[in-house]
C-alpha cells in the first residue's frame, strides 16, 4: 500500500483524484487550506480509514512520511487566482519548494499539476510541449502563469541537482462535478446561468476557443503519468483536443438544459487567450494509449445533473 499526499485534495480535481487513489487501495492524505476547496467535496471519503485530511497552507513547511505526492494546491480560476495575486505566486512557488523538499527528504515520486496557461496566448496551434509560450509577465494572469512556470523550473532543477523523481503534466481546461459554483469559470457559469434562466455572459464576441476535458479523463491521465518509468518527467499535455468557441459552448449548454436564457456580451478580459487546443500525441505515446473518452455533451450532461442537485435548481 502506498501512502500518497494530494495537496489541494479538497478542490475540484483533487477530490476526484483522492477518490480514485483510495479506490485503487492506497493510503491517501489530502492537504488543503480550503481557499477554493471545501469539505463537502471530500465528505463522502471521510469514513474511509485510509483517508486523512490536513488543514494546512502549502506556503508553510510541513513534514510527512509519504511515497508519492501530487501537487495540486493552487487556485485555478481567473477570478480566484487574481483575488490575491501575491498569494497565488507564493502558493505556486513556495508551495513547490516545500513539496519538493519533502520529496527529496523521503525519496518520493512527485507530480506537478501545471497548466496550459504556461503557453499564455499561444502563437502555436495546437500547443505542443516544445512550445515555450507567449505570456505577458505584467498582465493580470501573470501571477498564475508565471507562478506555474517557475514551479516547473523548480521541479526540473530539483531533478537535475537532487535527483528528485519528478513528473510534470500541463492540464487543459477541465470541468465536471464539484467545480466551485462561484469561481467564474466558463462551464460552471454557463450551466448555472442556463439552469436559472439568467442571461449567459459571453466575454468578447465568443469566438475565442477552448478545448474542454471531463475530469475523469484527466484523473486517468494523471495516474498513468505517475506510473511512467523513472527518468521520464514530461512535461505532458493532458487535455481533450476537441476545440469549441465559447459561443458554441453556450449554445450547447442552452440546448442540453432546454433553457430560455439569452446570450449577452461583455468586454473580453485583458490577456484572455484567443485559442487553446492541446496536442496530445506525447500523452498517447507515453501514457499507454491514454486519450479522452468522454466527449463534451456527455460530460456536460453529468455536470448539469450535479449542479441541478447540489444547487436545487
Ligand atoms: P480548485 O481551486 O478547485 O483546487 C485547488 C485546491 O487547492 C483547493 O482545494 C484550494 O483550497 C487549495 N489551495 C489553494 N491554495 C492553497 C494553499 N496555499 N495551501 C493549501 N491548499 C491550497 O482548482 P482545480 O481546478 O481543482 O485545480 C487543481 C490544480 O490543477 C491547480 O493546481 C490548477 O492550477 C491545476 N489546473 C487546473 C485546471 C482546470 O481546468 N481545472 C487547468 C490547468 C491546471
Ligand atoms: N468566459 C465567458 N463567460 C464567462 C466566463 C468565462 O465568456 O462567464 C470566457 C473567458 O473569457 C475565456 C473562456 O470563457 O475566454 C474560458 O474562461 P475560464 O475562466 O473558464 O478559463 P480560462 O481558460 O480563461 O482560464
Amino acid at each position: 500500500m502506498k501512502r500518497i499526499l494530494v495537496t489541494g485534495g479538497a478542490g475540484f480535481i483533487g477530490s476526484h483524484l483522492c477518490e480514485r487513489l483510495l479506490e485503487e487501495g492506497n493510503d491517501v492524505i489530502a492537504l488543503d487550506n480550503y481557499f477554493t476547496g471545501s469539505k463537502s467535496n471530500i465528505l463522502h471519503l471521510l469514513d474511509n480509514k485510509y483517508f486523512e485530511v490536513i488543514r494546512h497552507d502549502v506556503t508553510m513547511p510541513f513534514y510527512l512520511e509519504v511515497d508519492e505526492i501530487y501537487n495540486l494546491a493552487c487556485p485555478a480560476s481567473p477570478v480566484h487566482y487574481q483575488h490575491n495575486g501575491i498569494k497565488t505566486i507564493k502558493t505556486s512557488v513556495m508551495g513547490a519548494i516545500n513539496v519538493l523538499g519533502l520529496a527529496k527528504r523521503k525519496n518520493a515520486r512527485i507530480l506537478q499539476a501545471s497548466t496550459s496557461e504556461v503557453y499564455g496566448d499561444p502563437k502555436v496551434h495546437p500547443q505542443t510541449e516544445t512550445y515555450w509560450g507567449n505570456v505577458n509577465t505584467l498582465g493580470p494572469r501573470a501571477c498564475y502563469d508565471e507562478g506555474k512556470r517557475c514551479a516547473e523550473t523548480l521541479f526540473v532543477n530539483y531533478q537535475t541537482q537532487n535527483n528528485v523523481d519528478i513528473k510534470i503534466i500541463r492540464i487543459f481546461n477541465t470541468y465536471g462535478p464539484r467545480m466551485h459554483p462561484n469561481d467564474g469559470r466558463v462551464v460552471s457559469n454557463f450551466i448555472i446561468q442556463a439552469l436559472k434562466g439568467d442571461d449567459i455572459t459571453i466575454y468578447g464576441d465568443g469566438s475565442q476557443t477552448r478545448s474542454f476535458q471531463y475530469v475523469d479523463d484527466l484523473v486517468e491521465g494523471m495516474i498513468r503519468m505517475m506510473k511512467t518509468e523513472k527518468g521520464f518527467s514530461g512535461p505532458v499535455n493532458i487535455g481533450n483536443p476537441n476545440e469549441f468557441t465559447i459561443k458554441q459552448l453556450a449554445e450547447t449548454i442552452i440546448t442540453l438544459t432546454k433553457s430560455k436564457s439569452k446570450l449577452i456580451y461583455f468586454p473580453l478580459p485583458q490577456d484572455d487567450p484567443s485559442q487553446r487546443q492541446p496536442d496530445i500525441s506525447l500523452a498517447k505515446k507515453r501514457l499507454k494509449g491514454w486519450e479522452p473518452k468522454i466527449q463534451l455533451e456527455e460530460g456536460l450532461v453529468k455536470t448539469i445533473e450535479y449542479f441541478k442537485s447540489t444547487l436545487n435548481i
